[in-house]
């Protein structure tokens, strides 16, 4: 029992109940109504605690309610919240120097959900290729990968190889040309004079953390320069050291002209996402051209640097690199006891388990019932993304959960 914001007293299965009737059944989430978080830790409404090893899919690497963050976005929150862009404000232009500074880049778009992020950066590609690279008007293409999720918005599922996320939703955005994921012959031969860019994930995070081969990356990067086109790296999931480096790339040694991020750039408080790269392909906007009303808004830009401050102390980067060492060991040892296959780097993994197992919604279901909250990617795989706050001890706690569910 809990109580609600009108003095009703409800229990669990009346929020269950509450969240069927009224809200849209665009999700399918597992039966827990939590009430309370902090650090790697939920609480639920009767008071049972769960360990959260998905991190609101990588929105919470800092944990929940990181005290620096929550500091950060209270201080805000007692001075300005919104301005709109009609307007300068004290945080926008200290965000973005210290975003690009920490990415190594040169200029930052801010807007606010991930799908912002990469619809902005489509946009701009194309802005660029018709205004610098020459592409006639109306003949860009974008090459991405097979798998990819880089959001839901209509030109975004246009180019998913998901049918769930595009059945009944077309007509599609045309400009698109899809190859496989990893492989970059293919890639090679799908990019044109009419390419404007190349769109990937350095690792596919809702596809199962797929991470691609050794060499894969800077081929990309090869082809890209070669070809005189825009390398755009979907670092919205991968990136803010969830994979070990604040950008996922920085592992391959491969530089993007942008990048799009998000997720954790908001602290896991509020939706902050951007575009970062190079200034003269940002730079092709004009005023009127693109916006966002709450887009470096004073709050997300207050929050989006106390982010940067944690990051810029290598703290977090180091923490996924050392217990993503301890995650892979472990979870690489249930190989052939029920788990077909751990990919992933740093505190990040993509567990497929194997064939007779349970479904991942069963795994997920009775992972929750020992205390820990994960959720299945496609149909057998369980996608593990502790915050990066977890202790050791917190997390070897949830593989032993992890190790009596999955072996057989
Ligand atoms: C989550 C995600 C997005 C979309 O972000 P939203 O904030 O949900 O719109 C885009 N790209 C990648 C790689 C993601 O993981």
């Amino acid at each position: 029992m809990t109580a609600d914001p009108r003095g009703a007293q409800y229990t669990a299965a009346e929020f269950l109940a509450l969240d069927e009737e009224w809200s849209t059944h665009n999700y399918h989430p597992l039966p827990v109504v939590i009430s309370r978080a902090e650090g790697a830790w939920v609480t639920d409404v009767d008071g049972n605690r769960y360990l959260d090893f998905l991190s609101g899919y990588s929105a919470l690497n800092f944990g929940h309610r990181h005290p620096a963050l929550v500091a950060a976005a209270a201080e805000q929150l007692g001075k300005v919240t919104l301005t709109s862009r009609a307007f300068h404000h004290d945080q926008l232009g200290a965000y973005c120097r210290e975003l690009a500074e920490l990415t190594g880049t040169e200029m930052v778009l801010p807007m606010n959900s991930g799908a912002e992020a990469v619809e902005s950066a489509l946009k701009v590609a194309r802005k660029w290729a018709y205004r610098v690279k020459g592409i006639p008007d109306g003949a860009a293409e974008i090459v991405v990968a097979g798998s990819n999720f880089h959001g839901r918005t209509t030109t975004i599922v246009s180019f998913s190889t998901d049918e769930t996320a595009r059945a009944d939703f077309g007509p599609f955005t045309p400009g698109f040309r899809i190859v496989k994921y990893g492989d970059a012959e293919s890639l090679r031969a799908a990019v044109t004079e009419r390419t404007a860019a190349v769109l990937v994930e350095p690792i596919q995070g809702e596809a199962g953390v797929v991470v691609p081969p050794a060499g894969y990356l800077p081929e990309v990067r090869r082809i890209c320069d070669e070809a005189g086109v825009l390398l755009i790296a979907d670092e919205i999931q991968s990136g803010l050291a969830r994979a070990g480096e604040v950008l996922a790339l920085d592992h391959e040694g491969v530089r993007a002209d942008l990048y799009t991020l998000g997720k954790a750039l908001g602290g896991g408080i509020l939706p902050v996402s951007a575009v970062v790269g190079r200034r003269d392909v940002l730079g092709v906007l004009r005023p009127g051209e693109h916006g966002s009303t709450f887009g470096g808004n004073p709050l997300a830009c207050a929050v989006g640097r106390a982010v940067i401050r944690l990051l810029a102390t290598g703290e977090f980067q180091q923490r996924s690199r050392e217990l993503g060492a301890l995650l892979h060991a472990r979870l690489g040892s249930l190989v052939g006891r029920g788990v077909a296959e751990v990919r992933g780097r740093g505190l990040w993994a993509g567990v497929d388990i194997a064939p007779g197992g349970p479904s991942g919604r069963a795994a997920s279901e009775a992972l929750a019932r020992r205390g820990v909250l994960c959720k299945e990617t496609q149909d057998s795989t369980l996608r593990i993304a502790p915050p990066l706050v977890i202790s050791e001890v917190d997390l070897e706690r949830g593989l032993d959960a992890m190790t009596g569910v999955l072996t057989r």
